[in-house]
């Protein structure tokens, strides 16, 4: 079974529950939206799929392709090809971008095995032109002094890179201008396949009119109390979350 299967989620942070029993199915090869008003556990749930230690599951499973993620640390879990695109990017003082696109390609391999020089540089090339960067850019230090728009063109260079089998974005429309989140529609739209599976977490439709999801779920109170397809993001944009938060009993 190629899916991401989130099982009855609980989690908390110190002793308050955020997490309420999530429960979804992503099939690989398709991308859900997950919507809902701020503060109900958006990002907890990403967080906690990448492995967080500031939350703890209390109870459930996350299955990736039928294997149990909980128990495995953060590094092993982007192995299995889980790929965490972060709200707010980390700044690596003194590395390029290159140099961390060569380190990340190459903590993917299995032992022994190099990334060669062709093959890094080959998906390198076919990465910039689909984000319509300029190769300059790889020699500049990891997020140090960049635009929030290049921050975000820089993570989805680093996924078409990894070109990973699950993606968890997490709110990565906010601060961006209509061109800046079309680049980033393209990128994330150019890995879009039966290979590709996850989660495209955002408050508001913006960003799913050029990432068109093939379901979307709403969490309120740290569970999912509505599903349906990308008609269900059209209308909290034009409705807001009023009625979704009464279907809740918030
Ligand atoms: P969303 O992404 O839907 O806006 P979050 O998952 O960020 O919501 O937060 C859900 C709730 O959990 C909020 O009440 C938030 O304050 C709380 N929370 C999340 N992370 C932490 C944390 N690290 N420490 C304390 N409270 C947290
Ligand atoms: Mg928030
Ligand atoms: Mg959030």
């Amino acid at each position: 079974t190629h899916q991401l299967e989130i099982r009855n989620l609980h989690a908390s942070v110190g002793d308050q529950p955020i997490l309420k029993g999530i429960n979804l199915v992503v099939p690989r090869g398709e991308l859900h939206a997950i919507m809902g008003p701020n503060g109900n556990g958006k990002s907890t749930l990403a967080k906690v799929l990448v492995g967080d230690p500031e939350y703890t599951v209390t109870e459930g499973e996350v299955l990736v392709d039928g294997q149990n993620i909980l128990e495995m640390e953060p590094d092993e879990r982007a192995r299995l090809g889980l790929f965490l695109a972060f709200q707010y990017p980390v700044e690596i003082p003194g590395v390029t971008i290159a140099n961390f696109l060569r380190l990340a390609l190459q903590a993917r391999k299995p032992e022994g095995e190099e990334v060669s020089f062709t093959e890094f540089y080959g998906k390198l090339q076919k990465a910039l032109a689909i984000l319509e960067w300029d190769e300059s850019i790889v020699e500049r230090y990891l997020n140090e002094g960049f635009s929030g728009g290049e921050k975000k063109r820089n993570e989805i260079l680093q996924m078409l890179m990894l070109e990973p089998t699950y993606i968890i974005m997490d709110e990565t429309d906010s601060g961006l201008d209509v061109d800046a989140l079309k680049i980033v529609a393209k990128g994330v739209n150019s890995l879009r396949g039966e290979n590709l599976g996850g989660l495209i977490i955002t408050h508001y439709q913006r960003l799913l009119n050029y990432i068109v999801p093939d379901r979307v779920h709403i969490i309120v109170d740290g569970r999912v109390v509505q599903t349906g397809g990308p008609e269900l993001a059209q209308r909290l944009d034009a409705e807001g979350y009023d009625w979704v938060k009464e279907l809740a009993g918030a």
